[in-house]
């Protein structure tokens, strides 16, 4: 079969939840996808903020493939080796106490939202109580985690939501203290705002939510499924602030494109569920925890954080070059290779262009492009990306 008839029969046979771009993807190798067709793309996306170590990573893929075929899954009614050694892994690296592995962020979100209640719960036994989200942001698409991402486009047709949500502006502390009150279990936010357009938390900000939620014990919960894994350079957002989440929910490169999230409790959230409370056939399997095991050794050893700080160093320069160039360019925002540039216009047509121009890049937000590219970029990949986008720009952005 070739392009076409692919697309047609998805097109036949998908629920029509996306508006895919008309490629079919067959292959990848370290920064590049290729098309069914062979044509070759940089890829600024990595799939959003999935393939942090890039395409065919051979030890990535070795560690699967030996996983395989030792065991897939096991339930958890049982230990496993991969299961515990990643957990081991994500704990330390997030200076968290102890996890709870899901199969997606959203389900990471709902667990989350599940031990804050347990917490508030387990303190003064009443079922009754709130949690504080932010507009603009995103915690995924089931109903638990949609009733904490304010956007009314995504939620209404689906409402009734769970309820106990209340939303706060992001970066204006105000607007949260007037949300807080006796039934406040959590404060839920991204450090770095991703789908919402790419926007960081002021440190006034953190540091204030911060006062509040120790005055008050009331649960932080920080949603690091898109900035955190060292996207911004540090392995998780919240790192660059003074403080400790109480919670925290992790996905997207954990599992560097298996199926994998988790939600982390801290100290005050350790013990806060016991066995009954929660649970996943598939969560942390043998197989994806193998992948997550594997993840944080090549982190290690190719020195993730600091290619991430020196190359996205760059890559926020050149970014910030080409916007000058451009008057359709308002702002360029972002940190690490979580970057994001807000144009005077809707981009969607950009980001068409570049496709066919061999570029991979996605939008976040109506205006803004974003540029999630694998963590192991070089700075000739930035020269790359910057030219073809440059040449997008200027056919379809002045
Ligand atoms: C992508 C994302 C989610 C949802 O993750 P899924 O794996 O798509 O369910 C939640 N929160 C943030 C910040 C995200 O970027």
């Amino acid at each position: 079969m070739n392009t076409q008839e692919y697309i047609d029969l998805g097109d036949e046979y998908f629920i029509s939840t996306y508006n895919r771009h008309k490629i079919v993807l067959d292959k990848g190798e370290g920064v590049y996808l290729y098309d069914h067709s062979g044509k070759k793309y940089l890829d600024f996306a990595s799939g959003i903020g999935v393939f942090a170590l890039g395409y065919g990573n051979q030890e990535y893929n070795d560690a699967l493939k030996a996983q395989i075929d030792n065991l897939i899954h096991a339930s958890n009614y049982y230990y496993t080796v991969p299961a515990v050694t990643a957990a081991q892994k994500l704990c330390k690296a997030a200076e968290m106490k102890r996890v709870f592995f899901t199969n997606s962020g959203a389900e990471a979100v709902e667990g989350a939202i599940k031990l804050a209640r347990k917490y508030a719960f387990n303190k003064d036994g009443i079922a009754d109580h709130e949690i504080i989200a932010m507009k603009h942001a995103f915690h995924g698409r089931t109903l638990g985690a949609l009733s904490v991402t304010g956007t009314p486009k995504y939620q209404t047709p689906f409402n009734p939501m769970p309820g106990g949500v209340c939303f706060a502006e992001y970066n204006n502390l105000d607007s949260v203290k007037e949300l807080v009150n006796d039934k406040t279990c959590a404060i839920i936010l991204e450090c770095v705002q991703g789908e919402g357009g790419i926007h960081l938390a002021d440190r006034d900000f953190m540091e204030g939510i911060k006062k509040i939620c120790m005055e008050k014990d009331i649960l932080l919960i920080c949603d690091e499924i898109q900035c955190g894994m060292g996207r911004t350079g540090k392995m998780f957002a919240y790192m660059h602030y003074d403080l400790k989440p109480d919670i925290v929910t992790v996905a997207k490169a954990l599992g560097c494109g298996v199926p994998v999230g988790a939600f982390l409790a801290g100290e005050k959230t350790q013990d806060s569920m016991k066995a009954g409370d929660h649970g996943s056939t598939y969560g942390g399997n043998p197989l994806v925890t193998a992948a997550v095991s594997k993840v944080f050794d090549l982190f290690e050893s190719y020195d993730i954080l600091n290619n991430v700080n020196v190359v996205g160093g760059y890559l926020a320069e050149k970014l910030d070059e080409t916007a000058v160039k451009y008057g359709s360019i308002l702002e360029r925002r972002g940190i690490g290779m979580m970057q994001g540039l807000e144009f005077d216009r809707p981009v969607d047509k950009l980001v068409s262009m570049a496709l066919k121009e061999g570029l991979i890049i996605i939008s976040a937000g109506p205006n803004t492009v974003r540029f999630l590219p694998p963590l192991i970029i070089t700075n000739e990949d930035v020269d790359s990306m910057i030219f073809i986008l440059e040449k997008c720009i200027e056919s379809c952005m002045v």
